[in-house]
């Protein structure tokens, strides 16, 4: 068993806190995407459950193994870093076992293993290669072969993907996520990458400032995000926010739009009095354009740039004078220039409380 439970953890460096009392428990073998923006901390949790870090209070535990103050070496997990980390004068295949050999696996199990990794991961033919001879998305390879050859109990990813260009990018994704799916170990991922995060998790830990803000599933944090933090920070192109007043019974006062906008009826419990000013947050999807289509349920978006994306088109235009940003099919686009009536999704709607960003849901 390797999950890891975190447990009142704080850290601060000399005056600046950067986690203060953080609870976290990581199932064994669940691949948990630690995502926030820079400087949020998700790093330096991270080094922490490696014990790169020490932790100024609170207690890390992998398995049932108390390890807060445990060195690296012994808390049986392998890392792997955004620069690799591979030592330049040994091959990539002295590289993948050298872990192996300062703790005296034997010859034959150590050749065995690095073959099987380096059949997984498709370099078998550069095993003999150092580093210089090898490009970005192979290096990136090789440190994942030597933290797999390993077998440890617990993968620790800092930003593997961060230096690789685009298309090695989702490529070296899907690998990462089939090796998950064969080895079923526990990994905890860090990223500043929201597609990575939704792509790769099977829970997500959206950061900021230090704070954990939410934990859930891919699709929690994209359906029903807790706050505007989550809600701007999960998705792409982002969620459109439209400021307005909550009034009775059941409807929503936009800024600057004549007629409310009525609320389904799964809004009907909401824990929020008429008068309380809102931000009504819509995904690119939540648009819904068809010529003729729009009725009550409908905005005027004033179309200001249109955007083609190969299988989608992105249109940036304004509702009252409020930007947002919808998501159209090509061929199917509201003409640029115009201010055009658009259907809303009143599924696809999120409300949040105005003064404290908090989901009204
Ligand atoms: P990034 O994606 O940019 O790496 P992050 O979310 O991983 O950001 P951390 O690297 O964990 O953030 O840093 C969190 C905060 O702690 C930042 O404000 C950073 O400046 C600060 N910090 C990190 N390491 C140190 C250190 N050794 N001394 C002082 N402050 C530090």
């Amino acid at each position: 068993m390797a999950g890891v439970t975190i447990r009142q953890v704080s850290k601060h460096f000399g005056p600046v806190r950067v986690l203060d009392g953080l609870d976290l428990a990581i199932e064994d073998g669940e691949f948990v995407v630690l995502v926030g923006p820079s400087g949020c901390g998700k790093t330096t949790l991270l080094r922490m459950i490696a014990g790169l870090e020490s932790v100024s209070g609170g207690e890390i535990r992998i398995g049932e193994r108390d390890v807060t103050w445990v060195a690296p070496k012994d808390r049986d997990i392998a890392m792997v870093f955004q620069s690799y980390a591979l030592y330049p004068h040994m091959t990539a295949a002295e590289n993948m076992s050298f872990g192996l050999k300062l703790n005296k696996t034997p010859k034959a199990e150590i050749e065995a293993r690095v073959a099987e990794a380096a059949r997984m991961l498709k370099i078998e033919h550069l095993l003999a290669r150092k580093p210089r001879e090898l490009s970005g998305g192979q290096r990136q390879r090789v440190a994942m072969g030597r933290a797999i050859v390993r077998r440890p109990a617990l993968y620790l990813f800092d930003e593997p993907l961060s230096n690789l260009d685009a298309q090695l990018r989702t490529s070296m994704r899907t690998e990462i996520k089939r090796m998950h799916l064969a080895e079923k170990k526990t990994v905890v991922y860090v990223t500043h990458d929201q597609i990575e995060a939704l792509t790769l998790a099977d829970r997500i830990v959206a950061m900021n400032k230090g704070d954990i803000q939410q934990i859930g599933t891919p699709d929690d944090l994209y359906r029903r995000p807790a706050s505007v933090f989550v809600a701007s920070f999960i998705g792409s192109p982002a969620m459109s926010f439209l400021r307005g007043t909550l009034t009775a019974p059941g409807a929503v006062a936009l800024e600057g739009v004549d007629t409310p906008l009525l609320l389904p009826p799964s809004w009907a419990g909401i824990a929020a009095a008429p008068g309380t000013p809102v931000l009504l947050g819509l995904r690119p999807e939540a648009f819904v354009y068809a010529p003729g289509s729009a009725g009550r349920y409908g905005l005027d978006v004033q179309v200001n740039v249109v955007e083609p994306c190969g299988a989608e088109v992105y249109v940036v235009g304004e509702v009252a004078g409020q930007e947002v940003t919808l998501r159209c099919a090509p061929g199917n686009v509201p003409p640029l220039g115009t201010t055009t009536r658009v259907a809303i999704d009143l599924d696809g709607i999120h409300l949040f409380d105005a003064a404290s960003e908090r989901s009204l849901r």
